[in-house]
């Protein structure tokens, strides 16, 4: 098991929190591997509040500064364009994601189109290197058991979810 595999099983661990939500984060210290914060959707709390936001603000809080540090976001998926912004706002150089957008689209999640390479890439103020299907089948089997558990407990939603992810 590599680093990013090991800080990816935590992200899955943190997105246990909330299981019909299973987005979960952490920021590590690149340098030396500490664990400097994490996260996982609170949604239920404030719309804009997911997983990346979390571990964000936990980093904020904890007041270390991020100034000179080399940052790295673990997340069990693909940043949307509001947390890929935040990530950039924010300094962490570096992202690494389990599930991508385009299978949470397909697994019938309601996403903004636009992938975060496509923000990183209009963004050349910074600098942030993306790494995509880090233990990918793992994550890709949590949103799909809780797509099917959505659709279980409620055939509206179901619907609904698979109408709005038409691309
Ligand atoms: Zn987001």
């Amino acid at each position: 098991m590599n680093d990013h595999e090991f800080y990816m099983r935590r992200a899955i661990s943190l997105a246990a929190n909330v299981p019909d939500l299973p987005f979960g984060a952490l920021i590590v210290d690149g340098d030396s591997g500490t664990i400097l914060s994490e996260g996982w959707n609170k949604t239920s709390l404030n719309p804009i509040w997911h997983g990346e936001i979390d571990a964000i603000n936990g980093l904020a809080a904890s007041g270390g500064g991020v100034e000179g540090k080399n940052l790295v976001l673990y997340t069990t998926a693909e940043p949307c364009p509001m947390c890929q912004g935040a990530i950039l706002w924010t300094g962490i150089k570096t992202v690494v994601f389990g599930t991508c957008i385009r299978s949470l689209q397909r697994l019938g999640w309601r996403q903004i189109n636009i992938l975060a390479e496509e923000i990183v890439r209009r963004s050349p103020a910074w600098n942030c290197t993306l790494i995509g299907g880090v233990l990918e089948q793992d994550c890709d089997d949590l949103f799909q058991r809780a797509m099917l558990q959505r659709a279980a407990s409620s055939d509206v939603v179901s619907v609904k979810s698979s109408g709005d992810s038409v691309e």
